[in-house]
């Protein structure tokens, strides 16, 4: 009985947040070790299907960081990053989307189907939701840094997408965007996960990765930092506490609330359904970036 009541209470505190987040787009960014190549995606999946299903509007952009860094390591390449953005030559363009395109989009979309839930791979070869133009990186010293074909998404065509929501499914995004001239860039998929959250007016982005969230001290987990304003990030990565993959996921939610995508969140992929527990319990787990902090609460997370 005490079991059946406790179920009961956790359905029942999901209410407000069911009835809130109806009919409204999160995007949720699947990456890291969340999404390892031997690993088991299901229960990040069984998360995105839960919330189709109960009319919340997800949609997906996907990394596929250690499988792109499996293949070119069998190939004798060494993967290079400039501030957390990979290099990508020619032979890796190659790689990457082949690796993207037909490992990780159709495996995901695979897997949601399995699940019981609908899910539609939009890429540079199906839908092109992304355009990009060339982008460049910058070293530490300040000065530029060619990356080969990595670009930044300046258009998110969201036809396709609307689309794919409309008719029930999840659209489920890889990093590769197209340039008007149609070349194909691969783009780092934290940038390209707020740009679609900031021209689909989404309610929340979601970055899912194989770290709490900020930590101060990186191998402590207690040093989890829960919310973080736009200001303290430039001081944390002076600090060179916010360093490598972590650089571009801090813009990414620092882009996405200033673009007015209402929360910004990165969690823990390995925790069970860390999805859902953001999602609908009080408590929220991860960090949140937020424009500033809430006046008189002290440390507690902000209202949400
Ligand atoms: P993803 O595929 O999810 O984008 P990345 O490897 O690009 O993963 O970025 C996540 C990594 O960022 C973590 O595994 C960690 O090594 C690194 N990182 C850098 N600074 C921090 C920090 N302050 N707190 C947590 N992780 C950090
Ligand atoms: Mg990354």
């Amino acid at each position: 009985m005490e079991t059946a009541r406790a179920k009961a209470a956790v359905l029942i505190e999901a209410l407000p947040y069911l009835q809130e987040f109806r009919g409204r787009t999160m995007v949720v960014k699947f990456g890291g070790a969340a999404m390892a190549p031997e690993g088991d995606l299901s229960n990040v999946l069984f998360s995105i299907v839960f919330l189709s299903h109960v009319g919340i509007r997800p949609v997906i952009v996907h990394g596929g960081g250690p499988f792109i860094t499996r293949a070119m390591k069998a190939r004798g390449k060494e993967p290079t990053f400039v501030r957390g953005q990979r290099v990508t030559d020619a032979e890796s363009l190659a790689l990457v989307e082949e690796v993207l395109i037909h490992e990780v989009n159709a495996r995901i979309v695979r897997e949601i189907e399995a699940l019981g839930g609908q899910a539609v791979g939009l890429h540079c070869r199906h839908g092109k939701p992304l355009l990009a133009e060339k982008l460049f990186g910058q070293a530490d010293d300040g000065s530029a840094v060619d990356l080969g074909f990595v670009g930044r998404v300046f258009s998110v065509r969201a036809k396709p997408i609307h689309e794919a929501l409309a008719s029930g499914s999840v659209p489920v995004l890889a990093p590769l965007a197209v340039t008007l001239d149609g070349q194909t860039l691969n783009c780092n998929a934290d940038g390209v996960a707020w740009k679609v959250a900031a021209d689909l007016k989404a309610e929340k982005l979601v970055l899912l990765s194989d770290v709490p969230g900020i930590l101060r001290d990186r191998d402590d987990d207690r040093s989890l930092l829960s919310t973080v304003t736009r200001d303290e990030v430039e001081q944390l990565e002076r600090d060179g506490v916010i360093a490598g993959g972590m650089l571009p996921k801090v813009d990414a939610c620092v882009q996405a609330v200033e673009a007015g995508v209402r929360k910004a969140h990165m969690i823990d992929g390995r925790i069970p359904h860390s999805l859902l527990l953001e999602i609908f319990t009080d408590e929220g787990i991860g960090t949140e970036i937020v424009r500033s902090r809430p006046q008189a609460a002290g440390h507690a997370r902000p209202q949400r």
